[in-house]
């Protein structure tokens, strides 16, 4: 007998028929004599169309009551899961976040779970229930519904199955495991048996929304088994997360390609090249509470110098009220360039490490395809480049080519 947490994600529950077979599936494992958790998400599209109505009420809808309005949707689902559950003759119950005791911060819209009550979850497991929790929320320590991000139900199911201290986390959804890069984009893209917890954070972070980046990091940090599997098959075992990296005898050079189509690119051009400039620059985005992603500073002429960076795209014009209004005429810059146009591509692979000269393969590749590197920005196990977006899914394909990542 294992515990189990089952998560199922937006078109894996997407309508009364697909939670149907979600219940099937959750009442075969705990026939089986499994202990399961199920966390689910709101159904496909729900969460946007909250979103909207929300939109209609007033224009940059106040955080504590967006989360109030699109927390909702996850509790239906979980009601709904337990009914087909219960109908299927199997005892379960449903909770909201709240009910459960998922204590987060007061990060509208972000939040992080601070800590989860275990005691309802082990009460109940104890008696025979499927319990059924409702993903992407929390409770913030006044008493305010949180929620957790966008995809966040990632999140509560493996600390859920961190503080329960599951035997695997199963993250089902629309895909049968995590691919070398977006199968939707590159069709022959392979399914990986495993991938280290390392990769995985690099994927998820640059890009990959098939898990959280939060969800990988919890992870990481409790050294929860995550399989991640496809809720429209019956067979198949998905990809498996791993923590032992020595394991394999050779790690292959690159594991995958990542990318990400919401970031936008800033340049503040033409500053003076003197201590401070970094700071003045970033200073009041970071007080306005806007992440800033890739940083570039080049080396200029004749003590000038050029600083890039990039932001989410929905932050751009944000950040560049906030450069025009109150940093360009303190710093002396000649101009501020916004561009929302572009995409970033990411290879990534444990191997790089000890492998030189895939960097310059990648430009060759994307040289080759006469396609222009905005910006470059390397770590041990990745390399980024931004790119303009409309080239966005050649360059994805021709690297995956070129690298022969269909090959395994
Ligand atoms: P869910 O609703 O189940 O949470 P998501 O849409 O969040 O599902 O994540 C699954 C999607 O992630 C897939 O449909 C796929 O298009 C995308 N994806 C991006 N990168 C990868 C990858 N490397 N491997 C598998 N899927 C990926
Ligand atoms: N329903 C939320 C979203 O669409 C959370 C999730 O699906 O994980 O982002
Ligand atoms: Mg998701």
């Amino acid at each position: 007998m294992a515990l189990i947490i089952q998560k199922f994600g937006g078109t894996s529950v997407a309508n009364p028929e697909r939670i149907n077979d979600v219940a099937e599936r959750i009442a075969r494992y705990h026939k089986s004599g499994h202990q399961i958790i199920a966390v689910v998400s709101a159904m496909s599209g729900e969460t946007n169309k909250l979103i909207g109505l929300a939109d209609e009420m007033m224009q940059n809808p106040d955080p504590r009551e967006l989360d109030m309005v699109i927390s909702t949707g996850e509790q239906i689902t979980a009601g709904l899961t337990a009914l087909s559950l219960i109908d299927k003759g199997i005892q379960a119950k449903s909770y909201t976040g709240h009910q459960l005791g998922i204590t987060t911060d007061s990060s509208f819209g972000k939040a992080r779970i601070m800590d989860i009550d275990t005691k309802i979850l082990k009460k109940d497991l104890k008696q025979g229930f499927v319990v059924v929790v409702a993903g992407f929320q929390g409770l913030d320590k006044v008493g305010n519904i949180t929620t957790l991000g966008r995809g966040g139900s990632d999140t509560t199911a493996v600390a859920i199955a961190a503080a329960i201290k599951a035997d695997e986390c199963q993250i089902y959804t629309d895909v049968d495991g995590i691919y070398t890069t977006d199968p939707r984009v590159v069709p022959e893209a392979r399914k990986l048996n495993s991938i280290t917890f390392e990769e995985m954070l690099e994927m998820a972070s640059l890009g990959s929304k098939v898990l959280q980046t939060r969800s990988v990091e919890c992870a990481g940090k409790f050294k929860v088994p995550i399989r991640v599997l496809s809720s429209f098959d019956i067979k198949g075992d998905g990809t498996v997360i791993t923590f032992e990296e020595d394991k394999k005898m050779e790690n292959p050079i690159i594991s995958g390609i990542a990318f990400n189509r919401d970031e936008a690119e800033v340049s503040v051009r033409g500053v003076p090249d003197t201590p401070g400039v970094a700071y003045q620059i970033l200073g009041p985005i970071a007080d306005a509470n806007i992440d800033v992603d890739m940083i570039i500073q080049n080396v200029g002429e004749s003590g000038a110098t050029d600083f890039t960076f990039t932001v989410h795209k929905r932050d751009l014009k944000e950040t560049m009220d906030i450069l025009n209004e109150k940093v360009k005429a303190k710093i002396n810059a000649r101009e501020i360039m916004g561009d929302s146009k572009v995409a970033k591509l990411s290879l990534v692979g444990v191997g790089m490490r000890t492998h030189a000269g895939i960097a310059s393969k990648m430009f060759k590749v994307l040289s080759d395809e006469k396609i222009n590197i905005n910006t470059i920005s390397t770590s041990e196990i990745k390399i980024s480049v931004i790119l303009e977006e409309a080239n966005l899914d050649n360059a994805v394909k021709a690297l995956h080519k070129a690298f022969e990542l269909e090959k395994g």
